[in-house]
């Protein structure tokens, strides 16, 4: 799943994931204190506190993410002429996962016969 999708769409993945892992915890740490009564408090304490942590990080993520997208490249994919939006010189469509460049001579790294042909080379 990681690396073969857009670096957009990967951000948000990984903001999804640390929201659900810190709402996971404040939940477990809930039922600490159902369950476990005083004993519980001191799990739940804790659970609560890496809980907020995460949520903290995720929404620093979606924060990046949202910074990282105001600079990404508007551009229409090749492969199956979409708007996608583009992180630095690589990147993949958001749609259809094709790998994407700006710099030329990176192309020739890619396994995409369409990239290939439009390097051009700098005359003598
Ligand atoms: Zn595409």
């Amino acid at each position: 799943m990681f690396g073969k999708s857009s670096k957009i769409n990967e951000f948000r993945l990984w903001g999804l994931l640390f929201t659900l892992f810190g709402m996971g915890l404040m939940i477990l740490g809930t039922a600490g204190i159902v369950f476990w009564g005083q004993a519980g408090k001191v799990f739940a304490g804790i659970f609560m506190v890496i809980g907020m942590i995460a949520m903290l990080a995720s929404v620093g993520v979606y924060f990046w993410a949202g910074m990282l997208s105001t600079s990404a490249v508007i551009l229409v994919c090749p492969e199956c002429g979409r708007h996608t939006k583009m992180l630095g010189k690589t990147d993949r469509c958001m749609y259809c996962k094709t790998k994407l460049t700006l710099d030329p001579s990176q192309a020739t790294d890619l396994d995409d016969t369409e990239e290939k042909e439009e390097i051009t080379q700098p005359q003598a």
